[in-house]
């Protein structure tokens, strides 16, 4: 449930009902974000009396969340959250962001002629997997801090922040060191330990719908990262497993508008994992645009046939400034920039 305070309902009437919410074994959350104080309230909420905090001073209203999430819900807040990534650089606000880069971090070369390039275009931020959740085994699963530390020079030299998968709990102290975004990938949508870990963190992060996760359970694990504290999280969609095969995944588009209205969360799209095919990038990432989307994550190389995980998705640079040509005036006509 939602508690709505008075307009200038004092201190003291806030510390009250606070007070009263943990004596039911309840987690009170105050929101950011709102022009009066809102209290979130978490855990089991069934044997909660709502009746009992209608009547404490100072309480405007309190709102029963029919959802099974509470913090990541429409019904919390009203205003768009806002992630910060770095000075001048927020997602969620009016200026769509993208987020652009090799599929593995490679080399410090291919990153900093990625980057340059992308940056040059006006893209915002740089990707590149350093710790890579491969499907098989004996595929390449990345360089590991060595990559971290490729990004971070690469950031030093131009200014362009870090988005980066963390894949394991035991790594995000690590990961943390060097990212700017803590990404989590499509098959640890549900790994709840790496949730609570990165939740723990106060760095913006990027979760990845699960390929087969309903938006329902996509919106409960961004509440795993919420409930420990952490308001920064971005909602990517990257295509769901469908029974096409044409493409190696289906993008959901509609999952942008639904989001929105479920949440308040930013909504970026990956069109690189969802087709699967560099031939389809460039289209879906326009469709991603018009259809509301706060970003894209898009897979960038100067040489894609040499890149070593995903070559057959991604874009080679003279592609990634006509993209960026095409989408700049359908922001414009939907009122954003980019
Ligand atoms: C990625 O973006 O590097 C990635 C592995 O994507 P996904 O988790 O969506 O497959
Ligand atoms: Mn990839």
């Amino acid at each position: 449930m939602i508690i709505v305070m008075k307009k200038n309902a004092p201190q003291d009437q806030i510390d009250r009902v606070l007070e009263e919410v943990k004596k039911g074994e309840l987690k009170p959350m105050l929101l950011s974000g709102t022009e009066r104080t809102v209290i979130a309230v978490i855990g089991d909420e069934r044997l909660t009396d709502i009746k009992h905090f209608r009547a404490l001073l100072g309480v405007e209203n309190v709102i029963p969340i029919l959802k099974p999430y509470t913090l990541v819900a429409r019904d919390t807040k009203e205003n768009n959250t806002v992630v910060k990534i770095a000075p001048g650089i927020s997602i969620g606000g009016k200026k769509i962001h993208i987020i652009a880069g090799p599929c593995s971090v490679e080399s410090y070369e291919v990153q900093k002629q990625t980057v340059d390039f992308a940056k040059r275009v006006g893209c915002t931020i740089q990707r590149g997997g350093a710790f890579k959740p491969r499907t098989s085994p004996y595929a390449f699963q990345g360089m590991g801090e060595e990559g971290l530390k490729i990004m971070a020079k690469v950031r030093e030299k131009t200014g362009v922040p870090v988005c980066t998968e963390v894949t394991d709990p035991r790594l995000v102290e690590l990961v943390d060191k060097y990212a700017d975004i803590l990404q989590i990938g499509t098959k640890n949508m549900q790994n709840y330990s790496l949730l609570k870990e990165v939740g723990k963190t106060k760095k913006p992060v990027l979760l990845k719908r699960g390929f087969s996760a309903t938006i329902d359970e996509f919106l409960m694990s961004a509440e795993y990262i919420m409930s420990e504290g952490n308001e920064n999280v971005i909602l990517c969609e990257r295509g769901i497993r469908t029974h096409e095969t044409t493409t190696r995944n289906t993008l959901d588009i509609s999952a942008v508008p639904v989001l929105k209205k479920l949440s308040h969360l930013p909504v970026i799209i990956d069109p690189s994992h969802a087709a699967g095919n560099r031939d389809y990038v460039v289209a879906l990432s326009r469709a991603a645009i018009a259809v509301g989307a706060d970003g894209i994550l898009v897979e960038v190389h100067p040489d894609p046939e040499e890149a070593s995980s995903d070559a057959d998705q991604i874009i080679d640079l003279e592609t990634l400034d006509k993209l960026m040509s095409e989408l700049k005036p359908i922001a414009k006509a939907i009122g954003r920039e980019l």
